[in-house]
């Protein structure tokens, strides 16, 4: 078993997230996964239960960040421009360079960071390698064959991080 590929927390959705609580950690900066983390794959423009949960963020003091790994610039950039927060696409996670270049540009240390995403191998792998706190959600949508497979080839790690909600 690969220790590295463990969430540290796993939630349903990013709105069962308690961000007030990760504040009080001195939490600061949120680097989030876009696509079925924060919106279904087709979803171009930021829902307001979107906007109202980065409002939330943003007035507890933490500010959100999206590190994308999707090829499509524009829609990253459409996406994250309506919804007013800074961005990183065709971030090459698992790879730790976007990780710490965000952390750069918000002059934030790993201490004061946190992941959220939907994949073990990437976003998971990611946060562990950049060394920086990770919360697993489920993805919004699996209706696609190639994604449902991955997720059950995830399953083993979403279990493990399940017991650390716990500890
Ligand atoms: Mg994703």
């Amino acid at each position: 078993m690969a220790w590295s590929l463990i969430p540290d927390r796993v939630y349903s959705s990013i709105y069962d997230i308690d961000t007030e609580a990760l504040a009080e950690a001195g939490v600061r900066l949120m680097l989030a996964d876009l696509d079925n983390t924060i919106a279904p794959y087709s979803v171009s423009k930021p829902s307001e239960a979107v906007r109202t949960w980065t409002d939330s963020l943003r007035n507890s003091g933490i500010d959100l960040f999206i590190l994308s790994n999707n090829r499509s610039a524009w829609r990253t950039h459409d996406y994250c421009t309506m919804l007013g927060v800074p961005y990183i696409t065709h971030a090459g996670k698992p790879k730790i360079a976007a990780f710490r270049r965000a952390m750069e540009q918000m002059g934030r240390t790993p201490a004061e960071t946190v992941m959220v995403g939907d994949q073990i191998f990437t976003d998971v792998a990611g946060a562990k390698n950049a060394g920086i706190l990770i919360l697993l959600v489920r993805p919004i949508r699996l209706d696609n064959p190639f994604r449902a497979l991955r997720y059950a080839a995830e399953q083993p790690f979403r279990a493990l991080g399940r017991k650390r909600n716990r500890a």
